[in-house]
């Protein structure tokens, strides 16, 4: 049975990245009617972040993914937190110590340091040069009898190789063990690193598909080895592209928002995040942009993911989380926002007002959390003009003459709704004999102050007669 898993690391959020790969490796388990398992990463003690698990679980349940086994959730291959599997990575280092795969190493962090640095100054990539490979057995045994602070290391073998990985994305990539130096599998505080971690977890709970980030791609020879010493068959592997900022540096947070929690409290929605997220560095077959979860699910494929790295544009996303909240039925609109409204002063406007104005915003909005400055629009009371822009349009004679009329067909009426609004616009061009932009312009400014926004006949349905009345006059006024 297919069987893949999630395993971030606890040191803070949920990057759009991680939020990629899991994503993948989701579409994956459900087309092939696997196991999606969540194993949290936490070796690395100096780096945890208190809550971070919980966060990093609630992120994906937001975006749709759900999980077969993880801490919480329980499993045959738990315990799924790291840090709770110690006595498991001490087996299995035993065994490469046995073997002699593995060896301790008690070089001082002074004397790895000149010894990088005179690499450096060679020119040479920085790599330990297995000092300690040397030491005599007894020497080892006294060393660590008197507690001598120590890691292990693995022993890449000394005839070079050829290393190939069959990558689901990339096919065949070879390197030479010679560029592999012996890595470090378990820290002198007793915690076993990452490349030890990743396989022995992943061979003990049988995982068959690896995915994970490119960066990933130059440690695959490490852990061949270790799964040959260790007697192990590998799981196949995928190492996705890396996300790029538009200026094709790695996406970093220095550069805009980069957690998905960021995403969810900017009023990006789920589906929008997780549609445009999927299409970084996946290419459907068809030309098409926007894909449903289940769709997304149907489509998927590693054959369509591409190599090269994948552009973040925020723009794309922006386009997206608008053509989401445009196709949302009104209800869904409303609930989705309430938590926005709540944070805005305009929450316990008149429900029936509020859900007009909504409804009228709902075409325009790009982010959820632009609610509360598009509401001003419609509840702050008869703002007056101060964009000098917006002044000398409503200055000019041309204006003051379609606003005098306006307000003598205003004063005509009964009511003003959005029925009659184009006549009433009709018979002020008639009057004035003023069309286009000369027309609308002032009505538009005059009602809204903003060259931009709502349909007007909306807007002045939403005013009724006596508040156009009075926004009108006060733009005469000015
Ligand atoms: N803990 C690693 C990370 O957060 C996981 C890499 C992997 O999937 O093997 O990048």
């Amino acid at each position: 049975m297919v069987r893949l898993r999630f395993a971030p690391s606890p040191t803070g959020y949920l990057h759009v990245g991680g939020l990629r790969t899991a994503l993948f490796c989701w579409f994956y388990v459900r087309q092939q009617g696997g196991k999606f398992i969540f194993r949290l990463e936490d070796t690395d003690q100096k780096r945890l972040v208190e809550g971070a698990e919980n966060d990093l679980i609630r992120m994906l349940e937001w975006a749709g993914i759900d999980l077969n086994e993880g801490p919480g959730i329980g499993g045959e291959s738990g315990p799924y937190r790291q840090s709770e599997r110690i006595e498991i990575y001490s087996r299995h280092v035993q065994k490469l110590l046995d073997d002699e795969n593995a060896y301790h190493c008690f070089c001082s962090a002074e004397r790895l340091e000149k010894l990088k640095a005179g690499q450096r100054a060679k020119g040479e990539t920085t790599r330990y040069d297995g000092f300690c490979r040397r030491l005599s057995k007894a020497e080892v045994s006294r060393r660590l009898g008197e507690g001598d602070q120590h890691v292990v290391r693995m022993k890449v073998p000394e005839i070079p190789e050829t290393l190939v990985l069959d990558d689901l994305i990339r096919g065949s990539v070879s390197i030479e063990t010679s560029q592999t130096e012996d890595q470090v599998l378990v820290k002198s505080d007793g915690f076993p690193t990452y490349h030890l971690a990743v396989v022995v977890d992943d061979h003990l709970m049988n995982i068959t598909h690896v995915v994970r980030g490119e960066e990933w791609l130059s440690s695959f020879p490490k852990h061949l080895l270790l799964y040959r010493f260790l007697g192990w068959d590998p799981p196949r592997f995928a190492h996705l592209p890396l996300i790029l900022n538009p200026d094709k540096s790695k996406l970093s947070k220095r550069q805009g928002d980069v957690a998905v929690e960021d995403f969810r409290t900017q009023g990006y929605l789920p589906e929008a995040l997780v549609n445009f997220v999927s299409l970084l560095g996946w290419s459907p077959a068809q030309d098409q942009e926007l894909f449903s979860l289940s769709e997304l699910l149907e489509e998927f494929s590693f054959g369509r993911v591409n190599k090269s790295g994948a552009v973040f544009d925020r723009e794309k996303l922006n386009w997206m989380n608008q053509q989401y909240i445009q196709n949302l039925n009104l209800e869904d609109f409303h609930q989705r926002l309430l938590p926005f409204l709540a944070e805005t002063t305009y929450a316990g406007e008149d429900e029936i007002l509020l859900r007009k104005a909504i409804k009228i915003l709902q075409p325009r909005l790009v982010t959820l959390s632009e609610i509360g400055d598009r509401l001003s629009l419609f509840f702050d009371n008869n703002p007056v003009a101060t964009d000098p822009e917006v002044k000398n349009l409503l200055r000019k004679d041309t204006s003051k003459n379609v606003l005098s009329i306006f307000i003598k067909q205003l004063e005509s009426i009964d009511k003003l709704t959005e029925e009659n609004f184009a006549s009433v616009v009709e018979n002020i061009q008639q009057e004035t004999m003023i069309k286009g932009k000369d027309l609308w312009l002032p009505l538009r400014y005059a009602i809204t102050l903003e060259a931009q926004g709502p349909d007007l006949k909306l807007m002045v349905d939403f005013f009724g007669k006596e508040k156009c009345l009075h926004l009108a006059r006060q733009a005469q006024e000015l």
